[in-house]
């Protein structure tokens, strides 16, 4: 029998706040363990939740971003469970009154572009974390990040390709990116994926019974854990038996996944309105004034800077860090030489990113020096490794390293000649026709120099010399 696939995501994605959903302590990775927890997070008797409005801002941008409805009015549930990383018993969600709803999310393909649905997005609060790894006969619990806002988005089952489910989650997670709402570093967990599968025949309207894979934390091994299941499902329905609804663990040691516990229907959680927190109200004029805010889409964005002289591919991967993106405009403000710009930002000023003090002037001044000829290209890298930390004048950096490009032709033709007389085999080699060392001439011209020499003017001068066209 022939079936076809069926697959809905779920993603959670972390919301880029200072502190918590419901309390001020500290939203921050990689702190000392249970540094960043209050009576809040902890639940104890008697305090009441306060919701963080930054996060509700942030979760309407990703309902925005992703052609959402704003919903005016959403309410916060309970989703009861007990787990030893939730110590009130109870997750803050929301249930059946999400913040955004109907959305959709267009993936393309060499050959055309499909539209993913989405059925809704909701605010929810992450649990700690327990750790198994570091005692041997204990487990001990983080609670950290207990109470880091999260939104969740969850597609309807319109995918129908692990390879479509990739890519909807690459433009997903590049659109939370450049919308600011999270950084979805998946490394930090900060953007996971629950995929939702089902088989049926084709033709078939009605949806097959699904399994749902928790927590896959790569692009990859969400496609592995699909391919898996897809075999999986349909080795079972060919032998006319039934799929088991229930949740499976992916292995990526053997590409495998596991049965984790039967899946739990949404009563088993007791969802109710939760008493400590008032509906949330949205006035008609904040969405707007966050959509006007908003301004440029993704698309238009990728647009806007391919009509500028930039690829696609500097496009994606500018729009892949906000602080990328952001240096890049501001620079071409200065210096508009967008092409220019954008290849010594993602080839060098990438590098150093994540620490940069430099201003986009000073860089822009940089990249004047380069392109009036005063340094060279090796010259300009070494400076901006220096200044990426010290935001010192590129001029006075120049002057201080010793690096000003030596352009005179009188003074890089005796190099040259120097260069010659201590390599008289390959000069005659070079003489009778070998005309590839001409590299080697270059490199040992510019060694001669001492990196400082014009490499234009060197190869002219050098072509010159050997007769080279
Ligand atoms: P649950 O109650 O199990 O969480 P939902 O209806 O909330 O199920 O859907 C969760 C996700 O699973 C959604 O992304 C949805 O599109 C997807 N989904 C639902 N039913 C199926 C199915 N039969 N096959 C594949 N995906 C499904
Ligand atoms: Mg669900």
């Amino acid at each position: 029998m022939n079936f076809e696939t069926v697959i809905g995501l779920e993603v959670h994605a972390q919301l880029k706040t200072k502190t918590k959903l419901f309390s001020t302590s500290n939203n921050e990775f990689g702190d000392d363990p249970n540094s960043n927890v209050s009576i809040v997070d902890l639940g104890l008797p008697g305090v009441l939740p306060v919701l963080n409005n930054e996060a509700v801002r942030l979760a309407i941008i990703a309902g925005i971003s992703t052609n959402c409805s704003i919903n005016e009015k959403s309410t916060f549930a309970r989703k009861h469970y007990f787990y030893p990383d939730l110590p009130k018993g109870y997750q803050i969600s929301q249930y059946d009154e999400p913040i955004a709803s109907n959305g959709t999310l267009e993936i393309k393909f060499n050959d055309g572009s499909k539209i993913i649905r989405i059925n809704r997005i909701h605010m929810e609060e992450d649990a700690g974390k327990l750790i198994h790894d570091i005692s041997e006969n204990s487990s001990l619990v983080d609670l950290n990040r207990a109470g880091v806002p999260l939104i969740e988005i969850v597609t309807e089952p319109d995918i129908s390709h692990p390879e479509e489910a990739i890519e909807y989650l690459k433009r997903l997670r590049k659109i939370l990116i450049f919308a600011g709402v999270s950084d979805c570093d998946m490394e930090k967990g900060n953007f996971r994926c629950d995929a939702n599968i089902s088989l049926r025949p084709i033709g078939e309207k009605e949806l097959g019974v699904k399994t749902e894979i928790k927590n896959v934390n790569s692009f990859k091994f969400v496609q592995k854990a699909l391919e898996y299941e897809i075999v999986r499902q349909s080795k079972i329905l060919e032998k006319g038996e039934e799929i088991i609804q229930e949740t499976r663990l992916f292995n990526s040691s053997n590409n495998k996944t596991y049965s984790m516990r039967t899946k739990e229907d949404a009563h088993d959680y007791r969802y109710f309105p939760d008493p400590d927190l008032q509906p949330l109200i949205l006035e008609k004029s904040y969405i707007q004034s966050l959509r006007e805010d908003i301004g440029q889409s993704y698309d238009d964005k990728t647009k806007y800077l391919i009509s500028i002289g930039l690829t696609e591919d500097d496009a994606d991967i500018l729009l892949s860090n906000s602080k990328l993106i952001d240096y890049f405009d501001k620079t071409i403000e200065i210096l508009n030489q967008p092409k220019l710009v954008c290849n010594w930002i993602i080839s060098e000023l990438i590098k150093y990113v994540e620490n940069l003090s430099l201003e986009p002037k000073n860089f822009a001044k940089l990249l004047e020096l380069v392109k009036d000829g005063t340094i060279n290209n090796n010259s300009a890298k070494d400076i901006l490794l220096k200044i990426s930390k010290t935001n010192q004048s590129p001029e006075d950096t120049v002057e201080d390293m010793g690096l000003k490009q030596e352009n005179s032709e009188e003074l890089l033709n005796e190099i040259i000649d120097q260069v010659i007389n201590s390599f008289p085999d390959e000069s005659k080699r070079i003489n009778d026709g070998e005309e590839k060392l001409l590299s080697f001439f270059m490199g040992q011209a510019m060694k001669l120099s001492k990196g400082k020499g014009n490499p234009k003017i060197i190869n002219r001068l050098l072509k010159k010399k050997f007769n080279i066209n």
